[in-house]
């Protein structure tokens, strides 16, 4: 898999810090853009790739709309393609996270990798991406792992054969939806409003799946079981009526909150955490430091967006240190 074939980070026996001209943080279609555009103009860029290199596309189906791939292609193989270009052009991609940043001063930014490999960065690439939202409820925290996945693709084998349920209106939902209902033998839908907020194909594809039950204007109260899902309770309808269903997983696909947690004392954001930069452009409040992909965009969100967003980062830190270099600068 991805995680066994990418170097893992540098570690603690290196007492001097690491100097890197470009460092990019986070693997997902963005970060591997941005890596092969910045390894292209020589720029060397190190990749901390997270915990789950590749990103939010590797817990998807079939990406069906980004443009050269005719008939379609499964997240994971894209992202590994991806990997494979960006170190094709001598990306140095570790398997590890960023802990901590110190954007205060001037560049080098201050960073250290893992909690303790401390690096020192000309220019910093942001590509943190998004992570699942869960509704907050008790019962779903108690029975995370135990039945309760925000991961269709990764945890509906469990439940072949099965009824499960899932929560959202958007297109991830939908094609979770639509993924589970080719292994399980009922999936029902729980949508909070009386519409889909996923695309008309999208809703087209779940309406049209004899095993998929959509149910409008519902609130799940709790999921049912001790140690493994045995059920949810829904409030339905504008009386709030009980309904009870049987079901052994339960999927959550609700959206997504930005990964931009570290970045908060140093970085301007929304009040959802999305980075903010200087439009039409992926420059950040802080001179070195840009962001791109699902981390700053909250509107497009899709693998071709960010790709895009990811070259520009790359070209907009290379314009960068092109210009602070440059004599006429100095
Ligand atoms: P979205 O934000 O688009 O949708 C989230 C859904 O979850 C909404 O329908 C929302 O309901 C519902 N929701 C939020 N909170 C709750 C809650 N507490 N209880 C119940 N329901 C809740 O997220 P997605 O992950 O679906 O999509 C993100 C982006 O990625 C979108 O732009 C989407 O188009 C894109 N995408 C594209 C794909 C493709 O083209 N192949 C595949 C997957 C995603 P409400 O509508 O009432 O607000």
């Amino acid at each position: 898999m991805i995680i066994e074939t990418i170097n893992t980070s540098k570690t603690s026996s290196m007492n001097t810090p690491e100097k890197i001209e470009c460092l990019i943080v986070g693997s997902g279609p963005a970060g591997y853009t941005a890596a092969i555009y910045a390894a292209r103009a020589d720029m060397k860029p190190v990749m901390y790739a997270g915990m789950q290199p590749g990103g939010q596309l590797t817990i998807t189906t079939d990406v069906e709309n980004y443009p050269g791939y005719p008939e379609g292609i499964m997240g994971p193989e894209m992202m590994e393609l991806f990997r494979k270009q960006a170190e094709r052009f001598g990306t140095d991609v570790r398997y590890g996270m960023i802990t901590s940043v110190d954007f205060s001063g001037k560049p080098p930014f201050k960073l250290i990798a893992d909690e303790k490999h401390e690096i020192l960065a000309e220019t910093v690439i942001i590509a943190t991406g998004a992570s699942a939202k869960w509704l907050g409820i008790p019962s779903e925290e108690k029975l995370n792992g135990r039945g309760v996945s925000a991961c269709a693709v990764c945890d509906g084998f469990f439940f072949r054969g099965k009824d499960v349920a899932i929560v959202g209106a958007g297109d991830t939902a939908c094609e979770e939806a639509s993924y589970l209902a080719k292994i399980c033998s009922k999936v029902y839908m729980i949508v909070r409003r009386d519409e889909f907020r996923a695309s008309k194909a999208m809703q087209h594809r779940v309406l049209n799946t004899p095993n998929i039950e959509v149910i409008f204007n519902a609130v799940t109260e709790e999921i049912l079981g001790e140690n493994a899902v045995e059920g949810a309770r829904l409030k339905v309808g504008s009386n709030g009526e009980t309904r009870t269903i049987d079901v052994k997983g339960f999927f959550v696909a609700i959206g997504h909150q930005p990964n931009t947690g570290i970045f908060k004392d140093y970085l301007d954001m929304d009040e959802t955490g999305y980075l903010l930069t200087i439009p039409g452009t992926t420059k950040t409040n802080v001179e070195g430091v840009f962001a791109c992909g699902d981390a700053q965009d909250k509107v497009y969100r899709q693998a071709v967006t960010a790709a895009g967003s990811g070259c520009m980062a790359a070209l907009d830190a290379e314009r960068y240190l092109a210009a602070k270099h440059s004599p006429v600068e100095a």
